[in-house]
């Protein structure tokens, strides 16, 4: 479509970045709707790991392009990336195998600095680690971190900068047909028209899709971050520690540097957890008694030597999950002027930027072409209408 208004719903990282990549494609109208404010959803929750350390061709593509973006963002806007780095843990053979296959695809995706590390590398990565049981690991030293709320001020500047417009205290309550445009977004002020509107709104984009007419399945799992504090400086810098294998079916322990003398983490897992999906309005923001308990057990088991580190209760934000735990992007079939970019999971921060460059390839171009295979996030996939 050749120059058409899009309205984006929801200002976290997704939205932000569909909005950024949308005008830097060229697009001369673009509108982002917020209900509170940039990265007041899950966004403003995250730890903000970002890594490529990933074992299947499409998954280390959308990483690898999506921290060639930060680094952009870092060279040109000022984004902060603390490179810690990410160590996989691999307690099998299996998962070296997997691990082999990763860093030979991330060789081929440009990542030079990723590599298979042996339990006595490991050993020397990460001084304080049990390494009873481990067998090796992937590890790249380039991965790291970043702000969640920094990175969302960056794509606000530019999105300003280019002459997008983001409104906030702006909440979507209703969709019909407009009177000059395909779409009238209906909101708690003044109603916007459309030719394009995408759905980027989080834990509330299974409500929104109800709203525009076009389903998104969302399960929103409460996750929860626990902090831990030395009492002195660590003396070496914690890359974020990944002990779960992706696709092992279990939730695994992670923990990376914050600051000086804290450690931040918890259990991740990229799988559903089977959880009833929590209602974004009042879910509990605070962190269990007996999560705390669970963490500092297997924190202590891998982290002997920190025996002195004292575990302090984070917060509880929610993973957007999907039925097939992958995240759905791009044109609904039933009507290619309605998109979808949501149900990101554990993922949103670090896959914020290819998100926003394939939805801005499939408004502008038709199609999205950056990454090979990137049909298989389509609605369509899930059947969706
Ligand atoms: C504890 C925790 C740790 C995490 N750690 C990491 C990590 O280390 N790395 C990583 O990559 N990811 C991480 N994540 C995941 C990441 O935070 C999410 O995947 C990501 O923030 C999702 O972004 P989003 O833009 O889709 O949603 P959100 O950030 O939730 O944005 C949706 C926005 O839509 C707005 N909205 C909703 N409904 C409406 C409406 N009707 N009208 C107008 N506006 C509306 C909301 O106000 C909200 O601002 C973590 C998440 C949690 C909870």
């Amino acid at each position: 479509m050749t120059n058409p208004e899009v309205v984006i719903v929801g200002a976290g990282v997704i939205g932000l970045s569909v909005a950024l990549y949308a005008l830097e494609k060229g697009v001369e109208r673009v509108t982002v709707l917020d209900r509170h404010h940039p990265a007041a959803g899950s966004s403003g929750w995250a730890v903000g790991i970002v890594t490529r350390q990933y074992v299947t061709p499409i998954e280390v593509a959308i990483r690898a392009r999506s921290l060639e973006r930060f680094a952009q963002l870092e060279a040109e806007d000022g984004l902060g990336i603390v490179r810690n780095g990410f160590l996989r843990l691999g307690r099998d053979p299996a998962a070296l195998e997997q691990f082999a296959t990763g860093v030979a695809i991330q060789h081929e995706n440009g990542v030079a600095d990723a590599r298979l590390v042996t339990p006595e590398e490991v050993g020397e990565i990460v001084p304080d680690l049990d390494l009873t049981g481990v067998l090796g690991g992937m590890f790249g030293p380039s991965d790291g971190y970043v702000d969640p709320h920094q990175l969302c001020q960056v794509y606000l500047k530019r999105i300003h900068a280019l002459g997008g417009r983001v409104h906030s205290s702006t909440r979507v309550v209703g969709h019909g047909r407009g009177a000059r445009l395909r779409h009238r977004v209906v909101t708690d002020g003044e109603p916007v028209e459309a030719d394009i509107v995408v759905n980027a709104a989080g834990p509330w984009a299974g409500e929104l899709g109800d709203l525009l007419g076009h389903s998104m399945p969302i399960i929103n799992e409460r996750h929860q971050v626990c902090v831990g504090r030395f009492n002195r400086p660590l003396g070496y810098v914690m890359p974020s520690v990944m002990d779960y294998v992706v696709g092992s079916g279990a939730q695994g322990a992670y923990f990376r540097h914050e600051g000086s003398d804290q450690l931040i983490g918890g259990l991740h897992t990229n799988e559903l957890l089977g959880q009833a999906s929590e209602n974004p309005e009042s879910y509990r923001t605070s962190v269990d008694d007996a999560y705390v308990a669970t963490v500092a057990e297997e924190w202590l088991r891998r982290l002997p030597g920190l025996g002195d580190m004292s575990l302090v209760r984070g917060w509880a934000g929610l993973y957007p999950m999907t039925p097939d735990a992958q995240a759905i992007l791009g044109p609904y079939e039933s009507d290619t002027t309605v998109l979808a970019a949501g149900g990101f999971g554990g993922l949103g921060i670090m896959l914020s930027p290819i998100a926003g460059k394939l939805i801005a390839e499939w408004i502008v171009d038709g199609q999205a072409t950056s990454v090979a295979g990137a049909d298989l996030f389509l609605p369509r996939r899930l059947a969706l209408a």
